[in-house]
């Protein structure tokens, strides 16, 4: 209610309103709201999308991603059975780079890390907005990726989650350039590796690193949601924490400092920390030991005992204090093993990051997200805004406007083996993920 009476207030006030009317007009007025300080009403931004939705090459491109929806449906299958496990997204990311080539940018390349990157330059100097996909699953390289149909619906592993957010920024580039769209600003056209697990981000921390290509905003299109917004990160840490001792006879060697023993003193210890302060910390938080090993046998006093904690909020500080409360934990655990043991060298522990996936958000009231949402509303849906772990979190972290979006169609079942996706209202999604992006970077010219 606040914010509605807010934006009504400064709408009344506001002085001079042009309603555009022509092309150049409405970049003029994109451009302008890029500042924060023209705030603008929900109306406002409809208006602007709806003219964006009018210029002749836009409902040219709309289009085209109807008529050949055929091609990106084709497109999902072909990737979606090229196997990318993490960090074995080669061969996929050769699939995709030819097919930018093929539907034609300005110039394509794969960077260190194995990003794939397609360049589709704009004709002024406008900002960059980069439209990427994760090339990667979550899957092992033995699964079976082939695609087994049921009516309209195809199941294989990684076909939703993400292979139809690349065959959506194929679909996009190539109505854009089938219907000779202009930009003012470059779009970036992205294939990123590293998204899932273990991979961290790591492809578009690879992108986001200091002197690395220029991005203004970032959208990752991920699944397959039509409506939903996700404008704020989910931050993580991730850890796998070993204890390291002499090891010896259970009997014979007894009194050695136990690293199984020291694990679950840590654990314990962990638990008694972080429960209460999760309970009354300002952003929701979690903790989870998720995975514990190590021994050789019942009657072996273990010479390593290992565990993988992940733990998440929505604040960057609270975070860190959950992070915290598992250190000092950790190193209470081994001081008090030591403290006991009769014999023996003492226990030592590496504690090895194997996540850490910043938290932050991008204000709902952000021109970008208003834009956004104001294209959700102009396809007929209504707008949902979220959190999540996802490669916006990296952009997000550092301040730079960036949203997940999905690639239209039904999905269910991520990273399961039954994952399927159905091609429902599946151009509707695409037309959304390039009507967000053309109305961040302006379109300049019909053909
Ligand atoms: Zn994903």
């Amino acid at each position: 209610m606040i914010q509605i009476l807010r934006r009504s207030i400064s709408a009344a006030v506001r002085t001079g309103a042009v309603v555009p009317t022509g092309v150049m007009a409405l970049t003029v007025a994109l451009a302008a709201s890029a500042s924060p300080a023209s705030a603008q009403t929900q109306a406002e931004y409809d208006t602007q999308i709806r003219q964006l939705m009018n210029h002749p090459a836009v409902r040219a491109a709309m289009e085209h991603i109807e008529e050949t929806d055929d091609q990106t449906m084709a497109d999902l299958r072909e990737l979606t059975q090229i196997p990318a496990p993490p960090f074995m997204e080669e061969e996929r990311g050769r699939a995709f780079l030819a097919k930018l080539q093929e539907i034609g940018v300005d110039s394509a390349w794969v960077d260190e890390v194995g990003n794939v990157i397609g360049l589709r330059r704009g004709t002024g100097d406008g900002e960059v907005l980069a439209l990427a996909g994760h090339l990667d699953t979550v899957f092992p390289p033995e699964t079976d990726v082939t695609i087994r149909e049921s009516g309209d619906t195809l199941f294989a592993p990684g076909i939703a989650d993400d292979t139809r957010g690349l065959a959506t920024i194929l679909a996009v580039l190539r109505a854009m350039n089938e219907a000779n769209v202009r930009t003012d600003g470059d779009v970036l056209f992205i294939g990123n590796v590293g998204e899932e697990g273990l991979g961290d981000l790591r492809g578009v921390k690879h992108l986001f690193r200091e002197g690395g290509p220029r991005i203004d905003t970032f959208i990752s299109v991920d699944g397959t949601s039509s409506s939903g917004i996700t404008h704020m990160g989910l931050g993580s840490h991730r850890y796998r924490v070993t204890f390291i001792g002499p090891g010896g006879h259970s009997w014979g060697a007894f009194g050695l400092p136990n690293p199984a023993h020291a694990m679950g003193r840590a654990i314990r210890y962990f638990q008694d920390g972080a429960d209460p302060y999760v309970r009354n910390a300002p952003f929701r938080t979690s903790y989870n030991v998720g995975r514990i090993g190590g021994g050789t046998s019942v009657n072996s006093v273990p010479f390593e005992s290992w565990m993988e904690i992940d733990m998440r909020s929505e604040g960057v500080e609270t975070l860190n204090d959950v992070d915290a409360i598992l250190q000092g934990a950790i190193r209470r655990a081994v001081a008090e093993e030591n403290d006991i043991r009769t014999r023996g060298e003492p226990l030592t522990v590496d504690v090895d990051m194997i996540g850490d996936r910043p938290s932050g958000e991008i204000a709902e009231d952000h021109p970008f997200v208003q834009r956004a949402a104001a294209v959700t509303r102009a396809l007929g849906m209504e707008p949902s805004f979220g959190r999540s772990s996802t490669d916006s979190n990296i952009p997000i972290s550092m301040d730079i406007p960036a949203i997940t979006i999905g690639g239209g169609g039904q999905g269910f079942g991520a990273h399961s083996l039954d994952e399927w996706f159905r091609n429902e209202d599946g151009p509707t999604g695409v037309q959304r993920v390039m009507l967000v992006v053309l109305s961040q970077v302006g379109v300049t010219q019909a053909s």
